[in-house]
Order: structure tokens, then C-alpha cells, then sequence
């Protein structure tokens, strides 16, 4: 299967639902061939906005643009685009084959094409035995993934996908996903795809964009997007769980964290020009931590252990603190009893800081963590 490539860019695109502002003017670059996820939670405006880009919605203003061309007021169907919706409808009188031919079909292809390109790409989603029955007789998720086979034996300039495994249960959600980017890798289309989950986000995509009540708050590559979140909020929603989040004080070079007595050293990051923040130089401030940079040490804070949860390949611990909940992973093997108090610290390369007002990043670098200060 081949695809044309496309670029998608918005320029200043927004959307206004009477006095809703699902959208707010947003700016965004989608490379050929890139796979691009829509990230955020229930009502940021994803939906929307992919809706913009396929020409199902008008953007109240702003263009859209594929490969340099202004589409923004052309419809859906002169786009050369396909898309994939979580509410999906095949053709009940049609076999799964012919469900999957159709496009293809009205597009001019021969029938004998059709089917044969319907039957590979079938097979290559695992429902080759499916071919000949009809959709009323499917399971959910099958009718699901039917619905991918029929957009994706396209070779559309793009693809758009609003939640397309939205229905599909844990392992075939998995299988799916994999297959969607193994088809991705290979057909090189442009993809921009929608869901609200994180861990699938992380997954699938070249770039995330994570939206929050209708603006991109971060658009950026997954890994870059875990470690270096760029406000509280991509904080806690990127991550299973999200980062522990502290709160801190900082007096000079040293933030205080009560909830674990603990003292830390900062710097500013490179050039500190910039920081408008109340916490440059004093104020109140968060500490932001991934659960595997928590290390559990003889030396470090005392935290009673409150609950361990065994996940596979690791475990994951929740200690209590002095306010609130901690979580650290721990290999597999290790298990604690339950009120037992053990020390925990930071890696100091893991720890991140945010502006206790604002909740936006700060460049700080941590220098060292002193779990039981002298003074
Ligand atoms: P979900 O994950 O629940 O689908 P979403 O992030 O896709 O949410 P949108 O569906 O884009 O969000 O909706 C963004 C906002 O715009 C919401 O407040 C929603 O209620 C509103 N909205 C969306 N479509 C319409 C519409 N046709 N008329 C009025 N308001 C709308």
C-alpha cells in the first residue's frame, strides 16, 4: 500500500460554538509523512479540530492548508483525505470484503482490484476469515477494525482518526494499535490521530499535542513530552501514573519540601533570563517527580509504606508522606510490608520545577537532594 504524503499546517485556526470557544487560534505543523496524536482530556476540543482539518466543521477563522494548498473552504470530499471516526457505519447489506472494496470501487478502480486489495489488507488485519460475512453479524470490535480496513486500503493524501480504537477491549486494542503503526511505517501517510489516551498517545506517535481547554499547551515528541512537561497539567496526565507533584519553597539556592523534610539545591538552567516567576528567587513553587526517579535509600526521607501493587514486570509503591501519597516503582521481587517506614529521595536528574502560581515549568537543574537536613 502506498499514500501520497501530505504536510498539514494550521494557521491560527478556531472555533466558536455560539459563546463556546472549543477551539482557540491555534498554530500547528504536521510533516509528511508524520504521525501526529491529538491528546487531551474529554471536551478540550481534539474532536473539533480534527473535524477542521477533514472540513466537517468550519473554523470560524484561520485556514488549513495540505501540502501548501488553502483547503479551508474546500468540502470534505475534495480534500483526498480519509477518515476514521470511533462511531463508525459499515454497509449492512454488503459482505465485510465488499464493506471494504466499496471506496475503492466508487473511486473507479476494476472490481477485480478491489477485492483483491480489499481480501491483502483484510488478511493483514487479522480478519481474512471474516471476508464473506456481513457486519450485523460482527462483534463491536470487529465491525471496528472492519471500518479501519476500509480506510486504511485507501491511499488517501492523510489519514484523520477520532478515537478509532475507542471501542476495541485491551489486548485487540493493543494488536491494533501495533498494526496501525506498522501500516503507518510502511505507507508513509500523514496521520493525525485523536484519543484522550495517554498510554496510546505515547505509543503511536512521531508528536503529541496535548490540548487543554481549546489551546495546544505542548506539541512535541512523546519522550520529550514525559520529561520535560511543560505545566503541571501535562505533568499529571502524561505518565501512568503522572509525575508526583510536591510542594516546595524555595529560599536561594535551596527549596524546602515539608511533606519530606527534605532540602534541595537548584540552579537556574542555562540562561535564567526569562523567568518572570514569583519563584525565581523565593515564593512558593512544586516539585515534579516520575515514579521511577524515586529511589528508596536507608538515608532518605522517612515515608510509611501504605500499599504495593504488583504489576508484571515491576511493582508499583505508594508511600504516605506527610502530605499526601508518593509513588515509586520497584523491581518485581521486592515487596514491603504494609506501615513499614522507609527513606525515599529523588534523582536529582529527575526531579522538574514548576511555578507554584502559574504551574508552568521553570528552568531549574537540581543539584542535590539532602534528605535530613541539619539546619
Ligand atoms: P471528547 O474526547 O469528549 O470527544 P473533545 O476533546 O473531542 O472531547 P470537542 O468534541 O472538540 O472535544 O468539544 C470541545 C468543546 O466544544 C466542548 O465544550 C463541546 O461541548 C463543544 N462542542 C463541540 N461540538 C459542538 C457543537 N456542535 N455545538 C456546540 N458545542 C460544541
Amino acid at each position: 500500500m502506498t499514500a501520497k504524503d501530505a504536510r498539514i499546517r494550521l494557521e491560527g485556526v478556531a472555533k466558536k460554538f455560539g459563546n463556546v470557544i472549543a477551539v482557540f487560534p491555534t498554530d500547528v505543523e504536521v510533516a509528511q509523512g508524520e504521525f501526529v496524536v491529538i491528546l487531551g482530556p474529554s471536551g478540550c476540543g481534539k474532536t473539533t479540530t480534527l473535524r477542521m482539518i477533514a472540513g466537517l466543521e468550519a473554523p470560524s477563522q484561520g485556514s488549513v492548508f495540505i501540502n501548501g494548498k488553502d483547503v479551508t473552504r474546500l468540502r470534505p470530499g475534495d480534500r483526498d483525505i480519509a477518515f476514521v471516526f470511533q462511531m463508525f457505519s459499515l454497509y449492512p447489506h454488503l459482505t465485510v470484503q465488499e464493506n471494504v472494496a466499496f471506496t475503492m470501487l466508487a473511486q473507479g478502480l476494476s472490481s477485480q482490484e478491489a477485492m483483491r486489495r480489499s481480501g491483502d489488507m483484510l488478511r493483514h488485519l487479522g480478519l481474512g476469515g471474516l471476508v464473506h460475512v456481513r457486519p450485523g453479524n460482527l462483534s463491536g470490535g470487529d465491525q471496528q477494525r472492519v471500518a479501519l480496513a476500509r480506510a486504511l486500503v485507501r491511499s488517501p493524501q492523510a489519514f484523520l482518526m477520532d478515537e478509532p480504537l475507542g471501542t476495541l477491549d485491551g489486548s485487540m486494542r493493543e494488536e491494533m494499535r501495533e498494526t496501525l503503526r506498522a501500516i503507518h511505517n510502511r505507507s508513509g501517510a500523514t496521520t493525525v490521530f485523536v484519543t484522550h489516551d495517554q498510554e496510546e498517545a505515547m505509543g503511536l506517535a512521531d508528536r503529541i499535542a496535548v490540548m487543554k481547554d481549546g489551546r495546544v499547551v505542548q506539541f512535541d515528541h512523546p519522550r520529550t513530552i514525559y520529561d520535560n512537561p511543560v505545566n503541571l497539567f501535562v505533568a499529571d496526565f502524561v505518565g501512568s501514573p503522572g509525575m508526583n507533584i510536591l510542594a516546595g519553597v524555595r529560599r536561594g539556592e535551596w527549596v524546602d519540601v515539608p511533606a519530606l523534610g527534605m532540602r534541595l539545591r537548584v540552579a537556574e538552567d542555562g540562561d535564567s533570563e526569562g523567568i518572570t516567576s514569583n519563584t525565581a528567587s523565593g515564593g512558593e513553587c512544586r516539585l515534579g517527580v516520575r515514579p521511577e526517579n524515586v529511589l528508596l535509600s536507608e538515608d532518605g526521607s522517612p515515608c510509611v509504606v501504605e500499599h504495593t501493587e504488583a504489576l508484571g514486570s515491576h511493582n508499583m509503591l505508594s508511600l504516605r508522606t506527610a502530605a499526601g501519597f508518593l509513588k515509586a516503582w520497584i523491581p518485581a521481587g521486592i515487596r514491603f510490608r504494609e506501615g513499614e517506614t522507609i527513606g525515599a529521595t529523588f534523582l536529582p536528574s529527575g526531579c522538574r520545577w514548576f511555578d507554584g502560581a502559574s504551574g508552568e515549568a521553570l528552568p531549574w537543574k537540581t543539584l542535590e537532594a539532602v534528605c535530613r537536613p541539619t539546619r
